[in-house]
């Protein structure tokens, strides 16, 4: 419970489009031992919008490396639950709802800009963060003449219209105090022009209606989280509160892929023959929250756990990570 007598409930919301590697395990560790420790619920909602890249034996293999780990989940597709289906493909009739309303309101356009519009856009001096370049507004004032000739031509996508003067301010449970401006943020699509909703609405609708009060997940959404604000502020819904795990960088300080070895959990565990407690250790370590490597049950840092001890800035893997991984070396420090 909440001081305010609400209910914890925070969520894993992984997309089933590839193999869960060491950085996602992290959030999800992380986001699992936030909710846990303190008596809350948590959900398991699959981030499938996207047909051409999600696929369901993904999905499957996920669940089954997240549980090998030693975390559960309350709610979710396989368990079932209150809020279900808690995959994101079978909810899109709630998030066209979503989409009336702030249609009603008049907070969505058509854009009918393409690719190549975009990437011109891209070289003038906007902001750029993980949704691309802001968008520099271009259909945002097309007349309905204008709009009508275009629509001839090709089917839009809908964009949000952000309110620029606006600052987003919140206190990131990791982070810290973060603000963003409305406008370096642009106007994000909502419902793409192949009609697939977008991740900033289907995300807010998700966790206005499942009631979740906490997110934790990666740093790459950090500068999603202004959208999204500005989201659950046109609903007339509460945000949660937002922590966001640092990133796991390979050992040449880039972002982890499949040239940085076996990160995979999959690998990890098949080839490599890891144990679970022996990965969760390592990522305790690795994320701040405990001072030397050994093998750990996700439960066994419950007692202890503590948000504001995770590291602020990316995490790289040490050299010998595999090493470490593997066994033997214990006591190692930063
Ligand atoms: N589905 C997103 C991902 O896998 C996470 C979304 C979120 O936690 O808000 O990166």
């Amino acid at each position: 419970m909440t001081s305010s007598g609400q209910a914890v409930r925070g969520r894993f919301a992984p997309t089933p489009s590839g193999r869960l590697h060491l950085g996602n395990a992290m959030t999800a560790l992380l986001a699992w031992l936030q909710i846990r420790s303190a008596g809350g619920e948590m959900v398991l909602r699959l981030e499938d919008l996207d047909r051409q890249r999600c696929r369901p034996e993904l999905a499957k293999l996920l669940q089954g490396e997240l549980r090998w780990l030693g975390l559960d989940w309350d709610e979710g597709p396989d368990v079932g639950g209150p809020h279900a289906p808690y995959e994101q493909s079978g909810r899109t009739a709630r998030y066209e709802r979503v989409l009336d309303e702030l249609q009603r309101q008049g907070r969505l356009y058509p854009c009918y800009c393409s690719r190549a519009d975009l990437q011109a856009a891209a070289s003038a001096p906007h902001g750029l963060d993980a949704e691309g370049p802001a968008y520099p507004g271009t259909c945002r004032q097309l007349t309905a003449a204008e709009r009508a000739e275009r629509a001839l031509r090709k089917t839009p996508s809908l964009r949000f219209a952000m309110d620029e003067e606006a600052t987003y301010r919140f206190e990131d449970g990791i982070a810290g105090e973060t603000a963003f401006a409305g406008a370096s943020s642009g106007d994000f699509v909502v419902r793409r022009a192949d009609g697939i909703v977008a991740y900033q609405l289907a995300v807010v609708a998700d966790d206005i209606e499942m009631e979740i009060t906490d997110v934790l997940r990666g740093w790459d959404l950090l500068d999603s989280t202004p959208r999204q604000l500005a989201l659950y502020a046109a609903l007339g819904a509460t945000p949660p509160r937002f922590a966001h795990s640092p990133l796991v960088l390979g050992a040449d300080g880039s972002r982890l892929s499949k040239r940085h070895g076996a990160v995979s959990l999959s690998e990890l565990r098949e080839q490599y023959d890891v144990r679970a407690e022996r990965i969760v250790g390592f990522l305790a370590w690795l994320a701040g929250l405990h001072d030397r490597i050994e093998e750990l049950k996700p439960v066994e840092l419950l007692a202890t756990f503590d948000l504001s001890a995770v590291r602020r800035q990316a995490v790289t893997l040490p050299d010998r990570w595999m090493e470490l991984l593997s066994g033997g070396d214990t006591g190692t420090t930063f």
